[in-house]
């Protein structure tokens, strides 16, 4: 390593800067932080923490920042199936040869839930999984004599990717004016928001409101133009955990439009709600779910459609006689990321880490609820396992939020990182998604580090 902790020269370091900013694109970040941010150089990182150039350790609150190291860094099992994979077959292309690795991991996802998600597309990324997600849809109407269902519909605020079609499936401004002209055949619907609901409306009938509107749109638009709808169970981006009935509204409208759901899981997904998947919590099936981040828990790339068994039959009765085409990429079923996968299911089921998420997960929003119960400027705090959000507003009695120029949300993530805590803040929400491997003492540890940066920032204002 050109930097050895705790030895790096001030001269070394601007150095290592320097060509970060000419040799790296930072994704992620603005074109200016890229220009002049000097995020901290990591160098390594074990358990929960995350160390950097100048030896600073950083309490990892985010796992590793994207959500994907969910067992922790640093772990020995998942190196050596990696290393053991690699020396005995590293890749083949699946167009030539089938593989073991994925056989299995497909096998062990198609039974962590009673859901029939039975077949698994597998890519690289959570972007790549949305995107084939989208083509197997359209795929499975056109094997049904349906070729004009191709349209996907997706929420506000939320995320699906980076790639065309993820950028499409997007509210985001930026995407929308820097990727232009978008993917055609996107159609936006309101995210459902409980936070923000109507005063006079109770969850349920806020769930249900979400749902007609969603209907409506789908009537106004012609159900037989639309393939799908893009839909985390929980948004994770502003943590948005549903009514309990939303979701089962939604399940019955496309049921009855011959709408597909696909539910995007790349970020909730494998154990971090406290459930293999989110969609359990409510009772509901989608029919194609996406994963990613968590699946290997960031020790290698890897992403998959999951589709139902009526889904996939559906498709390959169709390519027995001649007509669907299904797309194929050089690192489709990668076998090292399969079995980075395996070693990464095995650990979550030998520590019952899904368990661990949920009790941990659940202490930690109650902690967060129990400090912040009358504060003035701390609106909600929700959560589903180790997926937690905390709303900053400037008035928590009318649910005022901040206005937009006073960055509070930034302030309190960049105040975090100041005293080697990682948090995102989405707008004003500040969220935590730490490992599922996040034990009780840690997990004080990332409340009371949320707690200071929060009040410190608030404090200020
Ligand atoms: N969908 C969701 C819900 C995500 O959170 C993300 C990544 N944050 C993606 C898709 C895209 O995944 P990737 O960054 O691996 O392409």
């Amino acid at each position: 390593s050109v930097v050895d902790k705790n030895r790096a020269s001030d001269e070394q370091i601007e150095a290592l800067v320097e060509d970060s900013i000419r040799y790296v694109w930072r994704h992620g970040v603005s074109a200016a932080a890229t220009r002049t941010g000097r995020g901290p150089l990591a160098v390594s990182a074990s358990g929960v923490y995350v160390t950097d150039m100048d030896g600073n350790e950083y309490l990892d609150g985010l796992s590793g920042g994207s959500a994907a190291a969910t067992l922790g860094h640093g772990r020995v099992d998942v190196a050596d199936a990696v290393h053991a994979q690699m020396t005995t077959l590293h890749w083949v292309s699946l167009r030539t040869f089938i593989n073991e690795p994925s056989i299995e991991l497909g096998r062990r996802l198609a039974g962590l839930t009673d859901a029939d998600l039975q077949t698994s597309f597998f890519v690289s990324s959570g972007s790549e999984a949305v995107e084939s997600a989208t083509q197997l849809a359209k795929s499975f109407h056109r094997a049904r004599g349906n070729p004009g269902k191709n349209m996907f519909l997706y929420r506000k605020t939320g995320y699906h990717g980076t790639t065309l079609v993820g950028a499409s499936a997007s509210d985001n401004a930026e995407f929308r004016t820097w990727f232009a002209p978008l993917a055609p055949g996107f159609a936006e619907v309101d995210a459902c928001y409980p936070y923000r609901r109507p005063d006079h409306m109770t969850e349920e009938e806020y769930g249900d409101a979400c749902a007609d509107a969603l209907e409506a749109t789908i009537l106004d638009i012609g159900p037989e133009r639309i393939a799908g709808i893009l839909a985390e169970a929980i948004p994770a981006a502003l943590v948005l955990v549903p009514p309990a009935n939303y979701l089962r509204r939604l399940r019955e409208i496309c049921d009855r439009h011959d709408i597909l759901w696909i539910d995007d899981e790349v970020f909730i997904g494998i154990g971090r709600t406290g459930r293999w998947f989110g969609f359990e919590h409510f009772g509901v099936t989608p029919d194609i779910v996406t994963s990613s981040k968590g699946i290997t828990g960031g020790y290698v790339p890897l992403g998959a459609a999951l589709a139902t068994s009526r889904v996939m039959e559906t498709i390959y009765g169709d390519q027995a006689s001649g007509q669907a085409k299904v797309s194929g990429h050089t690192y489709a079923a990668h076998p090292t990321a399969c079995a980075a996968g395996i070693a990464v299911l095995d650990a979550i089921e030998k520590e019952d880490l899904v368990g661990n998420a949920e009790r941990v997960g659940e202490w930690m929003i109650a902690e967060f609820a129990r400090i912040y119960a009358d504060h003035p400027r701390v609106g909600d705090v929700r959560g589903k396992g180790l997926l937690i959000g905390i709303e900053l507003v400037q008035d928590a009695a009318t649910r005022t939020p901040f206005p937009r120029e006073s960055g509070v949300g930034r302030r309190v993530m960049d105040r975090a990182m100041e005293n080697l805590f990682m948090l995102r803040a989405t707008g004003d929400v500040i969220t935590l998604f730490p490992a599922l491997v996040t034990t009780m003492p840690d997990a004080r540890a990332m409340v009371s580090a949320t707690c200071r940066a929060i009040d410190e920032v608030l404090s200020e204002l």
